[in-house]
């Protein structure tokens, strides 16, 4: 209705309303003639005009046209073009200026939702799609492993056990990967709170380097921890600090050479711990390096599938740690080796203590 009935139009309507009152008041004047009945008439009517355009035009039509223009992009759907950051609406002397932030800040925090449920659903269906696929690979070889026995493989004992020693290992694959994906989607939307406490980082190292000494010796690699201070108290979350380090020296071992060697570095510095995992194996080219925390991502899909591993490792290892704000940082050279880092709080006065001698 606003833009059918201009500024213009109104403001005519009223300032000749204006010059005729005028006019009929002064010829009740005597000594007024028709001349000044006139140019009095004309200037209120030009007076009245400007005044009135004015005025509508810059405080209620300007900024009505601005509220249509502001529900006509959210009709087209045309919600990009909103200011997001607009988050407080100024008090302002124009009402209708206030109409239109409030509008303007409603809009743009329905669209950061619409996005964010966006990318939510883009993730869940993407995450589907990968588990199903990561899935089908133990259940298909399993289910052909005895769907052979059925066919009468199982009459022949040479072949029986050897059929069913592989379906028990698919089966198993299984199972490490169904738990990595529980850990990793509770990691994901936050269903698992750390339970921190003060442990002492090399002893959990130690506890970590015996549970996969067997592996390690089945490739004959040399594992060394290099730790000047043994007396390591940091504030974590023990059980879930040990899956990191149980991934990242398990993958270390995954993907060194026979006879190779891993060496983890414990370093003291003044607030925190700096762990680093050392391999001289197979190394990561430079392009694959942003990606391998991905989760399902790897370099090469059939070494990986080869030595049992779920693809997840390294995802799990980011978010346990990004939930004790500390950041894993990787260095690596194609046929020397690679190095993951990160750091972990240590207790305060110990903090305080290395400050001191410093
Ligand atoms: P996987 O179960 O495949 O080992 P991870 O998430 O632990 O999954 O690792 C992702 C990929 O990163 C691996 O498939 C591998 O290609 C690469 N990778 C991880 N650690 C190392 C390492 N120490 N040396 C070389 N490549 C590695």
């Amino acid at each position: 209705m606003f833009k059918v009935i201009s500024a213009k139009l109104v403001s005519f309507f009223i300032a000749i309303t204006i010059s005729l009152i005028t006019v009929a008041f002064l010829s009740l004047i005597k000594s007024a003639d028709v001349t000044i009945l006139l140019v009095a008439g004309g200037i209120s009517f030009a007076s009245g005009f400007i005044l009135i355009y004015y005025t509508l035009e810059f405080l209620i039509f300007r900024e009505i046209n601005k509220i249509y223009e502001v529900i006509g992009k959210i009709k087209k759907k045309h919600l990009r073009d909103f200011d997001t950051s607009v988050t407080e609406v100024k008090n302002s002397d124009n009402p209708l200026r206030t109409i239109k932030q409030e509008i303007v800040r409603y809009v743009s925090r329905k669209e950061l939702e619409i996005d964010k449920l966006k990318k939510l659903e883009a993730y869940r269906r993407e995450f589907i799609a990968d588990v199903s696929h990561e899935l089908k690979t133990p259940i298909f070889a399993a289910q052909g492993y005895i769907l052979t026995l059925l066919d009468g493989a199982v009459d022949d004992d040479k072949v029986k056990y050897k059929f069913l020693r592989k379906a028990a290992k698919s089966l198993n694959n299984l199972d490490v990967l169904v738990q990595d994906l529980l850990t990793l989607s509770q990691l994901e939307s936050g269903g698992i709170t750390m339970k921190k406490d003060y442990f002492n980082l090399y002893h959990l190292v130690l506890e970590a380097v015996d549970q996969l000494e067997d592996k390690a010796q089945k490739k004959q690699i040399q594992t060394e921890i290099v730790a000047p201070d043994k007396d390591l108290i940091v504030y974590a979350d023990y059980v879930r600090i040990m899956q990191v380090m149980l991934n990242l020296i398990s993958n270390a071992i995954k993907y060194n050479k026979e006879k190779g060697k891993i060496t983890i570095e414990l370093e003291n510095l003044e607030k925190s711990v700096r762990v680093t995992v050392t391999d001289t194996g197979i190394g990561i080219p430079a392009e694959h390096i942003d990606r391998i925390f991905e989760r399902f991502y790897r370099v090469d899909k059939s070494r990986s599938k080869k030595q049992g591993g779920t693809g997840l490792g390294l995802s799990i290892v980011k978010h346990i740690l990004e939930n004790h704000n500390s950041k894993i940082k990787v260095t690596s050279v194609v046929g020397s080796g690679t190095s993951f880092s990160f750091k972990l709080k240590k207790r305060k006065e110990d903090a305080e203590k290395s400050k001191d001698n410093d």
